[in-house]
């Protein structure tokens, strides 16, 4: 028996999705794409393109790409989702599903922070991130602020890689000596689950005199002083400022009254939402994970192999465990490493692979794959 299949969302979460849900069921999949982006982004590409390290051009994959037996990719803009009918209105049509999968990801929200947005500078975006790589060239002396503005946040490791980017980029220019560099992070450390991995970059930070301010957030910019105002009232000028905007979910997602705390909550094991019928993964999602790609494709491959078991009568998948690897930039082209394990075991853990430069071979590969399996026929 066929059933119409509508994932919301074609990053990380929605093409792991259609990847596995094409593989297991091919042209009866009858799975429907929606994405208002003509082109996916990885989320450490803006790093790249942030630090000159490649165009912006060259890290867009189009989604006329994506070509998968049973999938159809749709480009339209999801104006309004009804959870109970799953009817979903885009600025072209309507779906109607029987199964919806909801994978929107988080949006930022620039408003929340007075001044951020005439202020400031973001790197979370790719508009942001390549208005940066017109800005650090020319930075050569003062205060380097790397602010996030408050969590849970996408991928926690990445201001703590920017910061150590930032300095191997002012140490090639000979101008480090005349910069400071400050990180403003609502953590306690910089990867909480991974005692390790903090203390690693914590160590980093002291070598390279990177300053980082922990457990407060950005709260405010003022332009006309060029300082930033924390959470607790204190104050640190700077005179480049590098932001991680407020998070939430998207305006679609948030209207369609499926939200509590400003992300959608669903069974951690399942990902099923309480609406018969529709699942809810990745950053849009409160599932008891970090705000990265590794878990949204994980928790995508649990609900398409529940789909493929509902359709072909089929093994009942395994649970959600909530594991994955996250790779991170410690700059003088080492990366590092922490296995995460959030839902399999009592405890969440993070297991520290110390910075190297093989494992740069590795981070490529986690790319160059997910390109490969993604983006051709
Ligand atoms: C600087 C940085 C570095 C990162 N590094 C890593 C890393 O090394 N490893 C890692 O695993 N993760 C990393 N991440 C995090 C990762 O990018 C995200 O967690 C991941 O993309 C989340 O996947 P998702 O499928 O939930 O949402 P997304 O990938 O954000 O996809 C959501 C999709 O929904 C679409 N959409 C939204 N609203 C609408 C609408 N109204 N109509 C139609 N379409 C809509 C968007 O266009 C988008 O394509 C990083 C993020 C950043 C910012």
């Amino acid at each position: 028996m066929s059933e119409l299949i509508v994932v919301l969302g074609a990053g990380f979460g929605g093409l792991e999705l259609c990847t596995v849900l094409s593989e297991a069921l091919g042209e009866d999949a009858h799975v429907t794409l929606i994405d208002k982006s003509e082109t996916f982004v990885f989320g450490f590409s803006k790093l790249d393109v942030m630090f000159g390290k490649t165009p912006p051009e060259a890290v867009r994959m189009s989604y006329r790409d994506v070509v998968k037996p049973g999938v159809r990719v749709l480009h339209e803009t999801i104006t309004a989702i009804d959870p109970e009918s799953r009817l979903v209105s885009t600025d072209a049509s309507t779906h109607a599903a029987d199964v919806l999968v909801i994978a929107l990801g988080a949006d930022y929200d620039m408003d929340a922070t007075p001044g951020l947005a005439e202020a400031g500078n973001e790197f979370y975006s790719i508009a942001g991130a390549e208005e940066l790589a017109g800005i650090i060239p020319s930075f050569a002396r003062g205060h380097a602020v790397i602010g996030i503005c408050g969590a849970p946040f996408k991928c926690p490791p990445a201001p703590s890689e920017c910061a150590l980017l930032l300095d191997d980029e002012l140490t090639v220019r000979g101008v480090r000596d005349a910069c400071e560099i400050s990180i403003v992070m609502p953590l306690d450390r910089p990867v909480p689950p991974s005692p390790e991995t903090s203390a690693a970059l914590e160590r980093e930070f002291a070598a390279r005199n990177i300053t980082l301010l922990s457990g407060r957030r950005v709260a405010a910019l003022d332009q006309a002083l060029s300082v930033a105002v924390l959470d607790d009232g204190s104050e640190l000028g700077y005179d480049l400022f590098l932001g991680v905007p407020k998070h939430r979910a998207p305006d679609v997602v948030i209207s369609s009254g499926m939200t509590e705390d400003g992300y959608i909550p669903v069974d951690p094991a399942t990902l099923s939402t309480r609406f018969p019928g529709v699942y809810a993964i990745g950053d849009v999602a409160t599932a008891g994970v970090p705000k990265a790609g590794v878990f949204a494709e994980g928790a995508a491959r649990v609900v398409a192999q529940t789909i493929v078991a509902q359709l072909r009568g089929g093994e009942s998948p395994e649970r959600h465990l909530g594991r994955g690897t996250c790779y991170i930039e410690f700059g003088q082209g080492r990366i590092g490493s922490v296995d995460i394990d959030f839902l399999s075991g009592p405890r969440k853990t993070g297991t520290f692979n110390a910075p190297s430069t093989a494992q740069m071979v590795e981070k490529e590969r986690f790319g160059s794959s997910r390109r490969a399996r993604w983006f051709s026929a």
